[in-house]
């Protein structure tokens, strides 16, 4: 008989007003008998239309039923045939507009805890295991990736399970780097991503870091090296800015260079002398993901923070989870509300940001009701920072140094549904091609990319 518990096996999480001033990870997974308990809400059904929500269709009744029956390291095993960072998306994953948003379960009640149960099997994986990944024999064909983020490591782990040499070449003297310095500790602990980055590399993948493709070498120089094939995972991280006056003031950051002075340089650790402004009271453009991670930590440096965003709390892009975190450790929310100027003080430091109230029209292309001003609703917030988290786009330096790359307007990279760029050879998925967008999205690209530069070198395509 299946666990009819309407709600999920409630996740063990830090006290709000003890993890806002902390950056320890705030959730803190399920004990074994949290997971049998929650797996047991698992109908089983036939059709398992959790899977179709997964866009690398993890095998899920099937790992659920192995949690059931205390097999963890069998459940690990089938999550491992199509995810290869199922620590980082039990975490991070939108699960409610993926997984869980197609769970039966859920049309009455709460769905399965599917990224929770996915989170304990990979953490279970992590502390009982050896750690050693097989390594396979070399095929003697070469491939170079550029970058190391999901959709990259992706495409070199099945790559290197593959046979082929692969050499991956990083900007940043980390690997994962948006999954270190973007994502913060409270969500996703960097040991994590570390430890998969480890794996890859005991796997034989060739990791060189502070290698930036286009500047150091060229995608060029690459085929000339004797790389048969390139897959390019750069992702999107140039940030956008609103083009409001003031946006160059001292005080005013774009939510990357903040998130990475405390994430990827410890500005928030005692013994680090990275810069950053200590805010008293930070005001973040934007509602995606980005803007509650850098709210969030703004409020664990000590800040009053408050997020302004043009539409309402329902049009609210990030996660449900992080926003409820977010309300829980104390951030401010001005929805409706649109930045028109910044203020500055004598010394030139921002001293407040100028709002207008809107109101939701007509619904736009995308879908969603479109923002507009309410004329003369102008008011004034204080604020010594500001935080830009309004999206990001990709960086040009690639596409303006290789010849016969096709990108849109939006300058992201064209590619088929195989992954196949407009140049010979050359192969492109995650951000770089989509636009922002999220890690398991960018993953199943590197899947399918891995596939395709394999049958491009034996000569299938
Ligand atoms: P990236 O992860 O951006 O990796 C690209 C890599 O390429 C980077 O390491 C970069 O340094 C490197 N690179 C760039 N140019 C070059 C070059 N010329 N030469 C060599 N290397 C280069 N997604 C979710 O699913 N859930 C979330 O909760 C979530 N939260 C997020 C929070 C933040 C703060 C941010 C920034 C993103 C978040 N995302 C989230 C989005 C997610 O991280 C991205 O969609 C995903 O990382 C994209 O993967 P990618 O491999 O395409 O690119
Ligand atoms: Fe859900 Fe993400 Fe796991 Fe797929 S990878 S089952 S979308 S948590
Ligand atoms: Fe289990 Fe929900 Fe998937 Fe049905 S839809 S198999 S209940 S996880």
């Amino acid at each position: 008989m299946p666990n009819m518990n309407p709600k999920k096996v409630p996740m063990p999480e830090q006290e709000p007003s003890v993890r806002n001033k902390n950056f320890e990870e705030v959730a803190l997974g399920y004990t074994a008998e949290m997971a049998v308990e929650e797996a047991g809400r698992c109908l089983h059904c036939k059709n398992h239309p959790c899977v179709a929500g997964c866009p690398v269709e993890v095998k899920i009744p099937d790992f659920i039923q192995k949690i059931a029956e205390q097999d963890f390291e069998g459940a690990y095993q089938i999550i491992a045939e199509t995810s290869s960072l199922p620590a980082v998306c039990g975490r991070v994953c939108p699960q409610e507009s993926q997984c869980e948003g197609r769970c039966v379960r859920g049309i009455k009640n709460e769905p399965v805890g599917i990224g929770r149960l996915e989170r304990f099997v990979a953490d279970w994986h992590r502390e009982h295991s050896s750690g050693n990944r097989p390594v396979v024999p070399s095929n003697g064909h070469r491939v170079a990736i550029v970058g190391a983020g999901p959709a990259s490591l992706t495409c070199a782990g099945d790559l290197r399970a593959m046979g082929y040499d692969v050499t991956v070449f990083e900007a940043l003297h980390v690997p994962g780097v948006v999954l270190v310095y973007g994502i913060p500790e409270f969500r996703l602990p960097k040991s994590i991503v570390a430890y998969e980055v480890n794996g890859l590399e005991q796997a034989g993948v060739e990791i060189l870091t502070d290698r930036v493709i286009g500047r150091s070498l060229s995608i060029d120089e690459l085929f000339e090296e004797g790389y048969e094939a390139v897959f390019i995972g750069s992702g999107a991280g140039l940030p956008n800015f609103m083009g409001i006056e003031g946006e160059s003031y001292v005080g005013v950051y774009s939510a990357n260079e903040y998130l990475t002075r405390i994430n990827l340089m410890k500005a928030y650790k005692e013994g680090y002398d990275t810069p950053i402004a200590q805010a008293n009271k930070a005001v973040v453009v934007g509602g995606g993901n980005v803007a509650m991670d850098a709210a969030r930590s703004a409020k664990r440096m000590g800040a009053d923070v408050t997020i302004v965003y043009r539409r309402s709390l329902e049009e609210l892009p990030a996660r449900k989870e992080e926003v409820h975190h977010a309300e829980e450790e104390g951030i401010v929310f001005n929805l409706l509300t649109n930045p028109v100027r910044i203020h500055r003080d004598q010394n030139g430091h921002v001293a407040a940001i100028e709002c207008v109230k809107m109101k939701l029209g007509e619904p736009d292309a995308s879908g969603r009701r479109r923002p507009e001003e309410i004329p003369g609703s102008n008011f004034i917030v204080p604020c010594d920072t500001v935080i830009m988290a309004i999206g990001t786009s990709p960086n040009p330096l690639i596409r303006h140094t290789t010849a016969g790359l096709d990108a849109t307007r939006k300058g992201c990279l064209v590619a088929d549904e195989t992954g196949a760029t407009t140049r010979k050879g050359v192969f492109a998925g995650g951000d770089a091609v989509t636009g922002a967008a999220t890690v398991i999205l960018a993953m199943g690209a590197g899947k399918t990319a891995a596939q395709s530069i394999d049958r491009y070198i034996k000569g299938q395509n």
